[in-house]
């Protein structure tokens, strides 16, 4: 309609470049005009490029060696990661989270939190358990039996909930001692999200598994699964497979999108306009106790917890009026998720169309 908005939902954490970035745009065109897609039946130089781009970053991050499986999806790569661990391990039971979220197809979400969602498809699969997110009590759960346990570290859907540093690490800790997989999604937070390459790498933790997604294609449909070569060899040819997935159209533009995020000054400057954003949206929250009980995330990706006296899809309504793009989160959160090239400028028209929201509401 040639109205203007200010997109800061970025398709639920996927176009991290904004909309027609030159760069993820030049490198559609190129690939454009190449063969688009032979199926891995055929080696692809592209799709082991962005495996090498992917997996040494892992290895820097984690000092461990990884290998890539590229599929379509989040969901996707959570199955390709939950057959892997059952694989790796021979054992069935899976572990994951209250709250947490891993995606729709029938192996995702056994292990997704929410029995809402989960309740219209059972059976689904056995032997999938739900432990409190942030219980230090029920890590004692994970045992022998254990095949993997997967964890956000931030919930996303969930409610924008970080995980605390030090619960995290006695997952990890637990997980080893028993010889499950320490399985990370990073489906929402992967790919700079929250200013660095894997948030994996702020918890100081060394993940078996790490899935992603979302940002990983900038608006291109694709997955991606990251295990530690120990654990990836248990995956012989024929365990596992896709048709499309990693076919050279989408590896060509990911690779592209991989070098723009972590070119130097890229991620830092995330990081820096975060921070403004944060003590921003504190002072906003000082002004608007009455709203505002809790702002909480990191990097872009950012919630705001709110009192009873406003709904956050209300919230969310009212900034979309004023043509400015939000998303919500489990718990009455308002979700804020920009594209990681946002400016300071641009938070600061934020911020603007947000205050005169609320205000609005006061009186
Ligand atoms: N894992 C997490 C943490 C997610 O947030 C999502 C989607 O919201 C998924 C997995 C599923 O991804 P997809 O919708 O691409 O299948």
């Amino acid at each position: 309609s040639g109205e203007r908005y200010l997109d800061f939902f970025s398709g639920i954490a996927v176009n991290l470049l904004g909309h027609s970035h030159p760069v993820l745009q030049k490198a559609i065109f190129e690939a454009g005009k190449k063969p688009l897609h032979f199926s891995n039946l055929f080696e692809i130089p592209e799709q082991e490029l962005c495996a090498k781009k992917l997996c040494s970053l892992a290895e820097n991050s984690f000092q461990n060696e990884y290998k890539a499986f590229f599929c379509n999806s989040g969901t996707e790569a959570n199955e390709a990661a939950l057959k892997l661990a059952r694989k790796k391990t021979g054992r069935t039971k899976l572990l994951s989270f209250e709250g947490g979220f891993h995606g729709r197809t029938c192996g995702s979400l056994s292990i997704t939190g929410k029995e809402e969602i989960r309740r219209d498809f059972s059976p689904l699969l056995p032997d999938c358990k739900k432990l409190s997110f942030g219980s230090l009590e029920d890590i004692s759960r994970i045992d022998e039996k254990t095949a993997a346990v997967f964890v956000e570290l931030i919930q996303g859907e969930g409610g924008v909930l970080p995980a605390e540093k030090e619960w995290i690490s006695s997952l990890q800790k637990r997980c080893h001692e028993v010889g499950a997989l320490f399985i990370v999604d990073e489906v929402q937070t992967g790919v700079g999200r929250t200013g660095t390459f894997f948030t994996s790498e702020d918890y100081g933790i060394s993940p078996d598994i790490i899935t992603l997604a979302k940002g990983l294609g900038g608006g291109l449909p694709v997955g991606a699964m990251l295990a530690k070569k120990d654990i990836s060899a248990a995956f012989t040819p024929g365990s596992h497979g896709t048709t499309f997935g990693g076919n050279p159209f989408i590896m060509h533009a990911v690779n592209a999108l991989i070098d723009e995020v972590s070119s130097s000054n890229f991620l830092d400057s995330v990081q820096k306009n975060s921070e403004y954003f944060f003590s921003e949206l504190r002072i906003l929250q000082e002004e608007f106790p009455n709203f505002i009980s809790e702002v909480r995330g990191k990097g872009f990706l950012l919630g705001l917890l709110l009192h009873a006296k406003i709904s956050a899809a209300d919230l969310q309504k009212k900034l979309r009026e004023k043509k400015v793009l939000v998303i919500t989160a489990t718990g009455n959160v308002l979700r804020i998720l920009p594209p990681l090239i946002t400016t300071k400028e641009n938070i600061d028209y934020f911020l603007g169309v947000l205050k005169s929201v609320l205000s609005e509401e006061i009186h």
